[in-house]
């Protein structure tokens, strides 16, 4: 069926065809994107992928063949793309930012200034990455525990809708809580490297030592209940 909607296609088309039949056998067969473009072109020596289709089948690959808008991944992966489609930063669509949690309700995990208790993003926003090299990365120590794990001293989380000032026009620069002013991390569009090695671009990060979490009283409730379902503390990532 694949190699049918293929021979049909011309050369602008063929990209996108050869990407939505990769995607086909990636999803039908559980397949990795390398794996499934390999099989396809074993059939069909002349298909190409571009580039930019391979980046959203990887992208396909790392959400397990489901398309999830408010998986991490996906965040990461359309921030990476604005950073390509705007390279000044003058405007950034505004559903890229998450809302303000000041202003909303919800029942989820918070974080808020240690200085001010102004709440400033929320569980979801964070936007987790594998663990580093640590030290090797760096090529010294740092940031490693007695037990010698690898720690992230930052959250990355996506822009919230109180950073839109300082986001625009620049390149980086410093994240100041919207409330006292006072430091709470940094962003680059360029990107920067955690504390455990690993790269993330574009970068916003807030340090966890200048924010608390906060988990809402439903949940501290089932504390009190001896079920085994009693929320792991402080390890969210
Ligand atoms: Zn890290
Ligand atoms: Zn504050």
């Amino acid at each position: 069926m694949g190699i049918q909607i293929l021979s049909k296609t011309n050369q602008a088309g063929r990209s996108r065809s050869a990407t939505i039949v990769t995607a086909y056998l990636m999803k039908r067969y559980r397949l990795g994107f390398s794996e499934a473009y390999h099989r396809l072109k074993s059939v069909k020596q002349d298909v190409q992928v571009n580039s930019g289709f391979e980046g959203q089948l990887c992208l396909y690959e790392a959400m397990h063949c489901e398309v999830d808008t408010s998986s991490p991944v996906y965040k990461q992966y359309r921030l990476s793309k604005i950073t390509e489609k705007y390279p000044e930063m003058q405007q950034v669509p505004r559903e890229l930012f998450a809302v303000d949690p000041a202003y909303s309700s919800s029942s989820e995990v918070s974080y808020r200034c240690r200085k001010c208790r102004r709440t400033v993003f929320r569980g979801s926003s964070i936007l987790s990455h594998p663990v580093g090299g640590g030290a090797s990365a760096f090529g010294h120590k740092k940031s490693r525990n007695l037990t010698g794990d690898v720690q992230c001293t930052s959250y990355f989380i996506e822009p919230v809708l109180w950073m839109e000032q300082a986001l625009l026009g620049v390149m980086d620069g410093q994240l100041l809580c919207p409330k006292c002013s006072s430091k709470l991390g940094s962003f680059s569009w360029c990107g920067d490297q955690c504390s455990c090695g690993r790269w993330v671009t574009p970068a916003f990060q807030l340090h966890r030592n200048r924010v608390d979490e906060i988990r809402q009283l439903s949940m501290q409730k089932q504390d009190q209940v001896p079920t085994p379902q009693t929320p792991t503390p402080q390890t969210a990532q």
